[in-house]
């Protein structure tokens, strides 16, 4: 039988995109053997509206910097071309109409957001249209308790296993992958502190976004 591409969508703010994104999108290629990384800016997320997003088009081309060299990783505006649907449901039904018949999608999450998946709308069906993949976040633990019985039955725990492919092989519908890709501790939030501090961002993101960033005058006041 013909193998279904395995594309992961990776949404978020992305403000800015940093190398804990990026290292993570790397790592997951290898582990879920992925063909691609399909970075999904949101149009501001609902539940982050307690500060000034940046513009979508600044949070875009920093992403687009960021992806260029990686022929795996892609930027979808699908998010920031129907502002008027910023939820992640939407999203996930969309792909899933165009897509989901010729590629497996994993939907990517980081610990913080899978603390907080109850908040989301329809989060229950967010956990189901495709499969999913939690991501170790420092400082973020991955428990069960928070969801339903339901829920938790499809979580599979793939976390200091070399290889995923035989649980990815398991028949009976879409899961719930917890991984432990990639610990690296970095944040936008950190990033966003260190630019308007006048500190160096290279370390934290990569050299054109740093470049950007200055050139741009981005995150000098507030964060
Ligand atoms: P902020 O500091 O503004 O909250 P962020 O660094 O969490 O931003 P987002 O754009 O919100 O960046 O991240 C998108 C997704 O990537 C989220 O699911 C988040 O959990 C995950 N993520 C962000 N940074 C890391 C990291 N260092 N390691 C693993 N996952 C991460």
């Amino acid at each position: 039988m013909e193998r279904r591409r395995r594309i992961a969508l990776y949404g978020g703010t992305f403000d800015p995109v940093h190398v804990g994104h990026t290292a993570l999108a790397r790592r997951l290629l290898e582990q879920f053997s992925l063909d691609e990384v399909l970075f999904i800016p949101a149009h501001v997320a609902p539940h982050k509206r307690d500060r000034e997003v940046s513009p979508a088009l600044h949070r875009y081309a920093m992403l687009a910097l960021a992806t260029q060299g990686h022929e795996r990783f892609r930027v979808s505006t699908v998010e920031l071309d129907a502002p008027e649907s910023p939820y992640t449901v939407g999203t996930l039904e969309r792909f899933v109409a165009t897509t989901g018949r010729e590629a497996r999608l994993f939907f990517v999450m980081g610990a913080d957001s899978w603390q907080e998946i109850t908040t989301w709308r329809e989060w229950e069906r967010v956990l189901t249209l495709t499969d999913i993949v939690v991501v170790t976040r420092p400082g973020y633990e991955v428990g069960t308790s928070h969801v339903t019985r339901a829920i938790g039955e499809r979580v599979v725990d793939t976390r200091g296993r070399g290889s995923v492919e035989e649980a990815l092989n398991e028949e009976g519908g879409t899961r719930i992958y917890l991984s432990d890709a990639v610990v690296m501790d970095v944040s936008a939030t950190g990033v966003r502190r260190a630019a308007r501090d006048g500190a160096e961002l290279g370390e934290m993101v990569a050299p054109p976004v740093a470049e950007y960033i200055g050139k741009y005058s981005l995150y000098q006041r507030g964060a």
